[in-house]
C-alpha cells in the first residue's frame, strides 16, 4: 500500500480537470493523491492537445508572415525556410517545461503523485499498476474520475500515426506532407489543417455535415470559411468517407456525397482523422462498482459532480458538456469545493469557445440562430475590424465583432468575434454576460485606444444605438 490510507480525495487522471482539482483540494486542506498513467502531468491538453497545437500554430504563423507579410511591412528577408525539427523542438520544450511545472505545483501544495494505471476495487479503493512495474492500493474517502477522452476513429479506418494520423500524429509529423486530407471540420481539424497549410501542404478538409464547426454562429462561420479558403484550404462538405487504402506510397481515400452518389478517389500523403473524441474509461472497471454512464460512455453526474455511487465523482471530458480544458478545470474546482463542504458552480452556458486559427474565432453565449429559435426579440450590433484603428495600423483587419442582445432589456445574449486575437478579446464579453450586463454597459466603459477591444465597445454601441467609427 502507498501508505495514504487516509486520503480525503483521490483523483484518477492528471489532465486539466484532475490536476487542477488536486491542487485546489490540497489548498482547501484536504489530503490529496493524484494518479496518472502517462508519466507526465497535464493530460491530453498539455501533452498532445491545446499546448503543442498552439505552439505549432504560432510557429507556422510566423513562417507564413515571413513569407507573405514581412515585405509589405518593409521587412526584407530572403530564403525563408522551415526547419521542421527545430519547430518541433520548440513545441516539445514548451510541453516539457509546462508538465514539469505542474509537478512543481504538486510538491508545493503537497499533493501526492502516483504514476500508474488506476482501476477501482471498491468505491473508495483504487488499485494502481505503477509505471515502474509495481502495484499499490490507494484509498480515499472521495474518488474523482478525471480520465478524460481519447481520439475517435472511424469505422474501417486504422490510425497508424504515420500516414493515417490522429491529432497526436499530426502534431509530430516528420515531414511536411505535400497533400494532407483532414477528415472532420471541427476546431481540431481546422487548427491542424492550418498549421500544415501554412507550412506548404495542400490541405483538403472532408466533412460529412453541411457546415464547418457546427457550434459557430452561422454568419461568422461563413466569413471564417471564406478566410480559410483564401488561405488555400479546400473544403468538401456533405461528403462521406467510404474507404481508405494506405497499402501504396500514399493514401487513397474514397468519398461520396453524404446523400449518396458517385464515388471519388482522393489521394494524399497523410490523412488526419479528427472526427471527434470519446470519453476514456477503459480499464477503470467502473462496472465493478456500478457507476452509470450514458450511451456514449460518459459518466453521469449530478450538479455536485457525484455519480450514482456515493463518494465517486467525475469531471472534465469524461462527463457530458463541452470537451474543453477550461471547462474541465472549472469542473475540478467546483467538485472539490463540494467535497470540502463549500458551494461550487459551473455555468456551462458561459464556457467560451475558441478556434485558434488566423484569424481566431471566439464566442460565448447564444448564436443568432439559437436566439431566433428561442423566440426572444433581439437586436444585433456588429463592428468590422476594417474600421478599427489598431487592426488597420498593423494591417491585420479581417473579421468582426457581433453582439446579440435582448431587444427589450438590452441584456447581452451572445458575442461572436473573428479577429487575430479573438480568444483574448472574448473574456470581456464572458464577464459582461456573467454579470448580466447590457450592451450599453459595455459601450459606456472606457476602452484604451488604439486597441482591438474598441471594436467590442463599438459593436455594443451598434447594438442599442450607433457606433462612432462606421
Ligand atoms: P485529459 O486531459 O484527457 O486527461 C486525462 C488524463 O487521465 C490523461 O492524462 C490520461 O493519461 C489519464 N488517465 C486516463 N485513465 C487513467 C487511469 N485509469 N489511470 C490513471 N490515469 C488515467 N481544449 C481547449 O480548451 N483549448 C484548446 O486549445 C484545445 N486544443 C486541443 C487540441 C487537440 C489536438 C486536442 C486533442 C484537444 C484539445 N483540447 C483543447 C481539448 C482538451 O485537451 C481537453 O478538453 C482536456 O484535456 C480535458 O481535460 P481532462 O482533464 O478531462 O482530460
Amino acid at each position: 500500500s502507498s501508505g495514504s490510507d487516509d486520503n480525503d480525495v483521490v483523483i484518477i487522471g492528471g489532465g486539466p480537470g484532475g490536476y487542477v482539482a488536486a491542487i485546489k483540494a490540497a489548498q482547501l486542506g484536504l489530503k490529496t493523491t493524484c494518479i496518472e498513467k502517462r508519466g507526465t502531468l497535464g493530460g491530453t491538453c498539455l501533452n498532445v492537445g491545446c499546448i503543442p497545437s498552439k505552439a505549432l500554430l504560432h510557429s507556422s504563423h510566423m513562417f507564413h508572415e515571413a513569407q507573405h507579410s514581412f515585405a509589405h511591412h518593409g521587412v526584407k528577408v530572403s530564403n525563408v525556410e522551415v526547419d521542421l525539427p527545430a519547430m518541433m523542438g520548440q513545441k516539445d520544450k514548451a510541453v516539457a517545461n509546462l508538465t514539469k511545472g505542474i509537478e512543481g505545483l504538486f510538491k508545493k501544495n503537497k499533493v501526492t503523485y502516483v504514476k500508474g494505471y488506476g482501476k477501482f476495487i471498491s468505491p473508495n479503493e483504487v488499485s494502481v499498476d505503477t509505471i515502474d512495474g509495481g502495484n499499490t492500493v490507494v484509498k480515499g474517502k472521495n474518488i474523482i474520475v478525471a480520465t478524460g477522452s481519447d481520439v475517435k476513429s472511424l469505422p474501417g479506418i486504422t490510425i497508424d500515426e504515420e500516414k493515417i494520423v490522429s491529432s497526436t500524429g499530426a502534431l509530430s509529423l516528420k515531414q511536411i506532407p505535400k497533400k494532407l486530407i483532414v477528415i472532420g471540420a471541427g476546431y481540431i481539424g481546422l487548427e491542424m489543417g492550418s498549421v500544415w497549410a501554412r507550412l506548404g501542404s495542400e490541405v483538403t478538409v472532408v466533412e460529412f455535415a453541411p457546415d464547418i464547426v457546427p457550434t459557430m454562429d452561422s454568419e461568422i462561420r461563413r466569413q471564417f470559411q471564406r478566410s480559410l479558403e483564401k488561405q488555400k484550404m479546400k473544403f468538401m462538405l456533405k461528403t462521406k468517407v467510404v474507404g481508405v487504402d494506405s497499402s501504396g506510397d500514399g493514401v487513397k481515400l474514397t468519398v461520396e456525397p453524404a446523400a449518396g452518389g458517385d464515388q471519388t478517389i482522393l489521394e494524399a500523403d497523410v490523412v488526419l482523422v479528427s472526427a471527434g473524441r470519446n470519453p476514456f474509461t477503459a480499464g477503470l472497471e467502473l462496472d465493478k462498482i456500478g457507476v452509470e454512464t450514458d450511451k456514449g460512455g460518459r459518466i453521469l453526474v449530478n450538479e455536485k459532480f457525484e455519480s450514482n455511487v456515493k463518494g465517486v465523482f467525475a469531471i472534465g471530458d469524461v462527463i457530458p458538456g463541452p470537451m474543453l480544458a477550461h471547462k474541465a478545470e472549472e469542473d475540478g474546482v467546483a467538485c472539490v469545493e463540494f467535497i470540502a463542504g463549500k458551494h461550487g458552480h459551473v455555468n456551462y452556458d458561459l464556457v467560451p469557445g475558441v478556434v485558434y486559427t488566423h484569424p481566431e474565432v471566439a464566442s460565448v453565449g447564444k448564436t443568432e440562430d439559437q436566439v431566433k429559435a428561442s423566440g426572444v426579440q433581439y437586436r444585433v450590433g456588429k463592428f468590422p475590424f476594417m474600421a478599427n484603428s489598431r487592426a488597420k495600423a498593423i494591417d491585420d483587419a479581417e473579421g468582426l465583432v457581433k453582439i446579440i442582445a435582448d431587444k427589450e432589456t438590452d441584456k447581452i445574449l451572445g458575442v461572436h468575434i473573428m479577429a487575430p486575437n479573438a480568444g483574448e478579446l472574448i473574456h470581456e464579453a464572458v464577464l459582461a454576460i456573467n454579470y448580466e450586463a447590457s450592451s450599453e454597459d459595455i459601450a459606456r466603459v472606457c476602452h484604451a485606444h488604439p486597441t482591438m477591444s474598441e471594436a467590442l465597445k463599438e459593436a455594443a454601441m451598434a447594438t442599442h444605438d450607433k457606433p462612432i467609427h462606421i
